[in-house]
Order: C-alpha cells, then sequence, then structure tokens
C-alpha cells in the first residue's frame, strides 16, 4: 500500500526549517506496511495547496498533509481543505475544552484568535492533540483518506503514534511489518556487506536487509512483510544476521551504542570517567544522558591544553616534549591519570586532531589516540578518522565506545 506526503510551509521552501516530519512520516508508516511513494513542498498558498492535493489524491489513497495548522494568518490549510471539501466548519466542543485545560495550565488567557482551532471542517473527524493546540484531521471520502497534522514534530509524533497508526490499522487491511535492527561500530559498510554477501543471497523474498551508516556506526534492519504471523520467520533470519558477524555487533535493537554501554555501566555499578581533548566532553555527554548514570559517573576532564594534561591530569610533561599531545604514550597517560584522579574502574581517553587546522604530514586531521584504562589493563588504539571537526568529534566518540568493548565482556 502507498501514500503520499505534502508538506506545507514557506519557511520549508527557503530552507529555515528542514522538513524532518517525511522523514519520521516516512518511517513510521512504513513500519506499518505503508511506503510513501512521493513527497512533496509547497508554500503556504491556497492554490499551491489545493493542485498538490488533487494531483496527490488522482494518484494514491493515503494522503498525509503537515503544517499550516497555525492560528495565524499565514497558517491557511484547515481553511484551504474546507474549499477542497466543499464544506463549512462545525465549532468542536471537546477541542474548546482541551483549550481551557492546557491554557489555564500555562496560565495564560484564552483569545478568540485561539478558539478558533476548535472550528473544524464538517468533513474531517477530529483527531484529538494532547500535547498542542491544533487538533489533526481525518477526512475519509469516496475511498480516499486524507490526514492533515499540524507542523511542529512533537505534535506530529504524538498524533501519528496515538491516532494516525491505530486508525489507519483499524480503517485498512494492512500486512504485518516487522523490523529487527542491530548496531555495529568501526567496521564498514562495504567490509559488512561482503561478510554478508551469502546471507543476503539466502534470503526469502519477504524479507529485506537495509544498511544504514552513520559516523563509523552502520545500523543494521531486517524486514519482513507478511500476511499473517504464521509466515513470520524474521527471528530465525536474524539470528543468522548476528552469528554471521557477531564479532562486529554491537548491540541488538535501534539504539544508540552510547545508551547501550551506560546502561551496562550502571547495572553492573562500573565507574568511569573520561579524559578528553578533542572530544572535548562529548563522550562524557552521550554517556551522561542515560537516567541512574551518577551511582557510576563522577565526572570528567575536558583537557584541551598541554597545562591542563600536566595539571589536572598528571602527564608527565618529558611525554609531551618527546612524543606531543597526539601520541600514544599521551593518551595511555591521561586514561591512567584521570582514573586515578577520579578513583574510578574504567576510564577513556582521547587525543586528536579534530581540524581543519592544526594538521600536518606527521600528524594529519582525523588522527585520533584513544585509550580505554581500566584496573588490569590500559588500551590504546591509534585511530585515522576522516570528515568535518563534527564527524571526527562524532567518529571519535563512537570509536571510543567501541574500545570499552575491547577491554569490557559487554552482552549484546
Ligand atoms: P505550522 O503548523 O505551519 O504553524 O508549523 C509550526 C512549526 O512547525 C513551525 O516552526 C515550522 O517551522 C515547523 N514545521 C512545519 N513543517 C515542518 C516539517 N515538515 N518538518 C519540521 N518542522 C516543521
Ligand atoms: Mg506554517
Amino acid at each position: 500500500m502507498e501514500a503520499e506526503i505534502i508538506t506545507i510551509g514557506d519557511e520549508l521552501l527557503i530552507g529555515q526549517t528542514v522538513d524532518t516530519n517525511s522523514a519520521y512520516l516516512g518511517q513510521k508508516l512504513g513500519s506499518i506496511g505503508i511506503s510513501i511513494s512521493r513527497k512533496t513542498a509547497i508554500r503556504d498558498n491556497e492554490s499551491a495547496i489545493l493542485q498538490a492535493i488533487a494531483e496527490s489524491q488522482s494518484r494514491c489513497n493515503i494522503l498525509i498533509v503537515t503544517g499550516g495548522l497555525g492560528p495565524t494568518k499565514d497558517d491557511i490549510t484547515k481553511k484551504t481543505l474546507c474549499k477542497y471539501f466543499s464544506c463549512g466548519y462545525r465549532r468542536d466542543d471537546s477541542v474548546i475544552e482541551h483549550l481551557e485545560k492546557i491554557f489555564a495550565q500555562r496560565g495564560r488567557q484564552l483569545l478568540d484568535i485561539n478558539l478558533v482551532q476548535a472550528d473544524l471542517p464538517e468533513a474531517c473527524v477530529t483527531l484529538h492533540n494532547a500535547v498542542g493546540t491544533a487538533p489533526g484531521m481525518w477526512f475519509h471520502q469516496n475511498n480516499k483518506i486524507l490526514i492533515s497534522l499540524p507542523g511542529v514534530p512533537v505534535e506530529v509524533y504524538h498524533l501519528i503514534e496515538e491516532r494516525v497508526l491505530p486508525k489507519l490499522r483499524e480503517t485498512l487491511e494492512l500486512p504485518i511489518v516487522e523490523h529487527r535492527t542491530l548496531v555495529t561500530l568501526q567496521k564498514a559498510e562495504s567490509l559488512l556487506s561482503k561478510d554478508l554477501e551469502e546471507f543476503e543471497k539466502a534470503l526469502p523474498k519477504s524479507l529485506s536487509l537495509a544498511y544504514l551508516p552513520n559516523f563509523n556506526m552502520v545500523k543494521l534492519r531486517l524486514s519482513q512483510k507478511a500476511n499473517s504471523t504464521a509466515e513470520l520467520i524474521i527471528d530465525e533470519y536474524f539470528e543468522k544476521l548476528i552469528a554471521t558477524i557477531h564479532n562486529d555487533v554491537f548491540c541488538l535493537g535501534d539504539k544508540d551504542p552510547a545508551t547501550h554501554l551506560s546502561e551496562y555501566l550502571i547495572q553492573e555499578g562500573i565507574t568511569f570517567t573520561s579524559a578528553e581533548s578533542c572530544t572535548g566532553g562529548f563522550i562524557a555527554n552521550r554517556l551522561m544522558q542515560t537516567p541512574g548514570i551518577s551511582s557510576v559517573f563522577p565526572g570528567s576532564i575536558v583537557c584541551y591544553s598541554n597545562d591542563v594534561k600536566i595539571s589536572e591530569l598528571g602527564v608527565d610533561p618529558a611525554i609531551i616534549t618527546e612524543f606531543g599531545a597526539v601520541s600514544e604514550p599521551c593518551a595511555v597517560a591521561m586514561s591512567k591519570g584521570v582514573r586515578a584522579k577520579f578513583n574510578t574502574q574504567l576510564s577513556i581517553a582521547t587525543t586528536g586532531i579534530a581540524g581543519p587546522d592544526g594538521g600536518s604530514k606527521e600528524k594529519p586531521v582525523g588522527l585520533v589516540y584513544i585509550a580505554v584504562s581500566t584496573e588490569t589493563q590500559t588500551l590504546c588504539k591509534k585511530f585515522r578518522l576522516f570528515g568535518n571537526r563534527e564527524q571526527i568529534i562524532q567518529r571519535s566518540s563512537n570509536a571510543a565506545i567501541w574500545m570499552v568493548k575491547q577491554v569490557l565482556t559487554i552482552p549484546l
């Protein structure tokens, strides 16, 4: 089954706002067996909206529209939908009640301009928006479904999860679509695909494998479309997938590897810290996103200058003179120094050249040393990372997370 998306808003066409709604809609509709065949971005302009909707409805039976539902004059989607469906407005009391409640909660006065949000086209069913003021709208005429949602991404997420997907499932006979995802670190997509050549050849037609690479991380998503649960064989093939590339798998599920690592450290009560030069605290920041991290994470040091490496971490100045700050001996000394300072069981240290300046022939941009130290061992590796400054920082943090798995046995 196929659907189209129309995103409405001048800001999308002048590049002020990046259209993230379509990507999200593609994922979510895909997860229930509806694939997006086309997406169109248009301005807040009546004739453009009317034309885009008519064209889209001539091609497919499901259309999702986002944007243009604000109470201000520039947003005209609702008015235009009334015109498209040749209907007037009805006032929805449940929306008034909801507006009164949220304005009271926010301590704000409900104005006439806000009440207009409760006036909806007669031709639609209201999709209650619990997180915002503009409800979603569901039109179902002549076997064609049109769903209009606000532009605000969090409101789109809420309405899709809570209202639209259940209603689409209820209304349409959809295939079952199952996905299984795993995360690999530090192995190039092309090398993974080589290892998986035989696996992919042997995949039955109902299954497909997608590679989603991002900063030294590749997510592998196995999908199956089936007509009944009895036809599902995805778990058997997911096991085969894991077994084929076992050494490269960092964790299972569509998960940030940093979350997987910090959950493991919390669960096992392993205390950790970091000394970060080229990553500037980015690794600590990723790991501290997990609630409960305070039980194992006392803090870390951003040691950008040589002085701070020496004074805060006790790095021997002779190491820096002889080998430089971007070197294996320095990374090792940093990891040992920070672990001693915070008295933790584990530490991570990074030192490298994130660029765009500061590189040389011997030490080019992207050269990064990462050391991981525990009570029994210290492991240091040299990485040659590529990309711009942001990419090198991101890649360094993923490399550091991968390094921890080289010294600790972290289950999938
Ligand atoms: P609107 O419903 O048109 O009032 O949009 C409300 C907010 O959502 C504005 O800040 C828009 O920039 C944002 N927005 C609208 N469409 C999109 C989209 N396709 N992706 C991400 N943000 C959007
Ligand atoms: Mg708008």
